[in-house]
């Protein structure tokens, strides 16, 4: 997802740019002040309680912009992304857009402050009143609203400013060279946004070769724990001895040297796309752990796929890999096998429904070739990447 805010005083040019970057970036629109003028129209309750205030140049309370915008947002789950224009408008109504985009398991990509002066303002707003038919383009209201961007809107600069997404633009240069310059933000931080895919199922359903595949195919890094830890054994760094001493003591290697591994992948990994990560989290602390390094970095998980094969069917497999040369070590008995399973249905069972709950988890039909899954995974990652951007 795309969510871009726009951001100045009136007369800005807000509503001018917008009508451009909805059509490039495939965005909907929400402008608070056109929802309101929609209420005000239709004399609903909102629009009577918002009527005057408008026209006296006020800001309405945050308690009616949050019913309007989180009608509009839940109305249209399957938007691409927002424009918000004319909102946040306050230091609360920041914290307002926070709480929805994680709703929605989103973010805010930046918001672009488009700078005009206040003379400049009000002589655009005069010249808009000639013909917009709104009751607040004349020029005491234009004035009460510069107040109250002053007072009330602009400290909301610096809740982005410490987020990092803040950007500002002169507004007086042409209409084409200002939408040059928001395009040249917006892609700019668009490539800055990793897609995170994490892989979940059975032991035996695939995800292992489809995880390879589909890191190849989408330019993303593969991060199979599992894999990771064998490397540090067979590159013999000190990480590495430790865990061997683990495997040879029969214990389990602890979270901690596994979080401090991926986060090495994340720092070194510069110019991907974004991870997918497979055989992590196993654990709902492991889950706990994943989110909170992905946040550090500036990203979230961005999908959650889980194969599912029948148990019979990962039975056969299993038993058939411990033939071939491909065994792994943990595959080599049935009881091996049995008890890898059932770790899975004790503790990573509780990750996925802890995902399916907040973001929900996209189920692959595991079963049939391997084209013919990868097929599948594939569209599923590839729309996915697509809705982000
Ligand atoms: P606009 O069309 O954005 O210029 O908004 C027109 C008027 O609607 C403003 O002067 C405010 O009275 C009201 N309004 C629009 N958006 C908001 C908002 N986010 N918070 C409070 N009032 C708003």
């Amino acid at each position: 997802m795309l969510n871009i805010a726009l951001f100045g005083p009136p007369g800005a040019g807000k509503g001018t740019q917008s009508e451009f970057l909805l059509k490039k970036f495939n965005l909907f629109y929400i402008s608070t002040g056109d929802l309101l003028r929609k209420e005000i129209a239709g004399k609903t309750k909102l629009g009577l309680e918002a009527q005057n205030i408008i026209a006296s140049g006020g800001l309405v309370s945050d308690e009616i912009i949050v019913q309007i915008i989180e009608k509009t947002i839940t109305d249209n789950p399957d938007a691409n992304g927002f424009l918000f224009d004319g909102f946040p408008r306050t230091y609360v109504q920041a914290y307002i857009l926070e709480g929805l985009m994680i709703k929605l398991n989103t973010s805010l990509n930046c918001l672009i402050s488009i700078n005009v002066d206040e003379e400049e303002s009000v002589s655009r707003l005069l010249n808009r009143g000639k013909t917009s038919g709104r009751s607040d383009d004349n020029e005491t209201v234009i004035r009460k609203r510069l107040v109250e961007y002053h007072e009330k809107t602009r400290p909301v600069i610096e809740f982005y400013k410490d987020r990092g997404i803040y950007f500002e633009i002169g507004g007086l240069d042409s209409i084409d060279n200002v939408t040059n310059k928001i395009i040249q933000i917006v892609q700019n931080e668009l490539s800055k946004s990793l897609y995170n895919v994490v892989l979940f199922g059975y032991p035996g359903c695939g995800r292992g070769s489809q995880g390879k595949a589909l890191a190849e195919k989408y330019g993303l890094e593969y991060v199979a724990t599992g894999r990771m830890l064998e490397e540090e054994i067979e590159q013999k760094t000190e990480v590495g001895k430790k865990i061997l001493e683990l495997y040879e003591n029969g214990q389990l290697v602890p979270d901690e040297i596994v979080v401090q591994l991926i986060e090495k992948k994340l720092e070194n990994s510069k110019r991907v796309k974004g991870f997918i990560f497979k055989g992590f989290p196993r654990t709902l602390v492991q889950s706990y752990i994943l989110d909170g390094l992905l946040k550090k970095h500036g990203t979230k998980i961005s999908q959650l796929i889980e194969f599912e094969v029948p148990t019979l069917e990962l039975i056969n497999r299993l038993d058939a890999r411990s033939k071939t040369d491909k065994r792994m070590p943990y595959d080599s008995s049935t009881s091996k096998i049995v008890k890898r399973l059932q770790e899975h249905e004790v503790k990573t069972m509780q990750v996925i429904e802890k995902y399916e709950q907040l973001h929900g988890v996209v189920k692959i039909d595991g079963m049939g070739t391997f084209e013919e899954v990868f097929e599948r995974a594939s569209n599923e990652v590839k729309n996915g990447m697509k809705h982000m951007r």
